[in-house]
């Protein structure tokens, strides 16, 4: 599987910031980098706002964080708060107006909201406010959150917004900033990551999906934010409660397997060792007699090293990727996505000529891309390709922020290992079984968010959702897909 830009992958939801640094007006700039830091979290569009103590100022546009701001825009944000996002459409397609944050007021308080996740109650709820009059500026389900603050009945915006988190179901990860506060929240499940850190440079917080945010910017990394828990960051400092009851925790597993980077830690774990662990399992429960083991670059690289670590196999490079495509490279039609594909991954035909070898790879969602990187590594003369994969079957689609595919597009529902097998064109194919994932990531099944894998959504998901990303956006269809 490739990530981010190629046609078949589960994508990434979106990233968070949350920053107040009372100490600095450079709020703005902490926000870009840390903001850049979660790139891969979301390539569509990026924005940040800024508060001031008055109001606030908001740039944001379509494309990548370094397109979208430049040093006169950073230069030119001045305050003490800031809220940053960076998005994938996972509701809503990637059009201008559906960027974040999304402003609304509450009793003439201007505010911000980004969001990472999706409510499974959007289209019923969107349903009901449109019956009592409201009207939406986006096609996107956070501004349905938005739209609910402005609509509580409740003494300040802080009352407001713990109000309307008893309307809303689903995964939720949102950064809310008022011109003096901001406020970082977290779905009674915990579905997406949210992490406190501190910015002693700077005498402030900051929140962020990962924790790969912190190093570069100097913040010290405090926790994770508790499922159901509502963090608040002003000039007095922090204020953390509890405001919705916490459900069973259910972190999303595929945060381990692929989404978040290696740097990152989750459940107090390092990811890189996470992964390593898989490729320790995998060797362990899928052995191969080759030559060399590859990675499928980048995410794979950790778990390559250790499917070779236990399999004494020597780990190499097989695959090189240009790592500046774009999404709007690739193309629907099979031809122009076997371009795509050949495009990104360059094959080491000197590593790979007259070799049989072990593919290393994070999971197969469709299967075009594989069944592409096969061909690719025979026609570079490898003469023997066995995958192995460190996850289980992807089975069931996701409903909780991560755009993977209809559940009749997963390949893993439609044919078993071996007919999989045999589509693609591999000599074998193994896949991590789900009781070795979860022994990786070293935490309790019952923790984690399995669904895509074994169908047990924690967060029960109502039959008119099961639809598309669009569901908000009749009109629209999923480029690329
Ligand atoms: S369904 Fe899969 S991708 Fe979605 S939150 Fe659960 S584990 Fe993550």
């Amino acid at each position: 599987m490739l990530d981010a830009c190629d046609t078949e992958s589960p994508r990434e939801a979106c990233g968070v910031v949350g920053v107040c640094a009372p100490a600095t007006t450079e709020v703005g700039r902490i926000c870009f980098y840390a903001l850049f830091q979660l790139q891969h979290r979301g390539q569509e569009s990026a924005g940040i706002s800024v508060g001031d103590g008055v109001t606030t100022t908001t740039h944001k546009r379509l494309g990548l964080v370094t397109q979208v701001f430049d040093e006169k825009i950073i230069s030119g944000f001045r305050g003490h708060v800031a809220v940053g996002h960076t998005r994938y459409s996972t509701t809503g397609s990637n059009v201008e107006c559906n960027t974040q944050p999304i402003q609304g007021h509450f009793r003439g308080t201007p505010f911000v909201l980004a969001h990472n996740g999706n409510l499974v109650n959007s289209m019923e709820l969107r349903a009901e406010l449109e019956a009592e009059g409201m009207r939406f500026g986006t096609t996107v389900d956070s501004e349905l959150i938005v739209r609910l603050i402005e609509s509580m009945d409740a003494p300040n915006i802080e009352a407001a917004v713990k109000a309307c988190l008893s309307h809303i179901r689903g995964a939720y990860s949102l950064v809310i900033g008022t011109p003096s506060q901001v406020m970082g929240i977290r779905d009674p499940w915990g579905v997406r990551p949210l992490c406190l850190g501190e910015l002693p440079g700077h005498g402030g917080h900051i929140l962020a999906s990962e924790t790969c945010a912190f190093p570069p910017l100097g913040a010290h990394f405090l926790r994770e934010l508790e499922p159901g828990e509502c963090v608040t960051l002003d000039e007095s400092g922090l204020r953390a409660e509890q405001v919705e009851p916490l459900q069973a925790r259910a972190m999303c597993l595929f945060e381990f397997v692929y989404f978040a980077r290696p740097d990152t830690t989750m459940y107090g774990t390092s990811l890189w060792q996470v992964r390593r662990r898989m490729g320790n399992l995998l060797a362990r429960e899928h052995p191969a007699d080759a030559d060399i083991v590859i990675p499928v670059p980048d995410t794979a690289y950790p778990a390559a090293v250790g499917y070779a670590e236990e399999s004494r196999i020597p780990y190499m490079e097989g695959l090189v990727k240009n790592r500046y495509i774009q999404r709007t490279f690739i193309q629907p039609e099979q031809s122009m996505r076997e371009l795509g594909v050949r495009l990104k991954l360059a094959p080491l035909r000197e590593n790979l000529l007259g070799r049989r070898v072990v593919v290393v790879d994070d999971s197969i969602v469709r299967g075009t891309t594989t069944l592409q990187q096969v061909k690719l590594l025979r026609d570079a003369g490898a003469v023997e390709v066995h995958l192995r994969i460190t996850s289980p079957p992807v089975k069931f689609p996701c409903y909780y922020g991560i755009d993977m595919a209809v559940q009749s597009d997963l390949i893993a529902h439609r044919m078993n290992v071996e007919k999989i097998r045999a589509h693609l064109g591999a000599d074998s194919l193994g896949f991590l079984s789900l009781s070795n994932t979860v022994r990786a990531v070293g935490v309790n099944k019952e923790h984690l968010c399995r669904a895509c894998f074994d169908g047990r959504y924690p967060c029960e998901v109502p039959e008119p959702f099961r639809v598309t990303k669009l569901a908000l956006d009749p009109s629209a269809t999923l480029a690329g897909e």
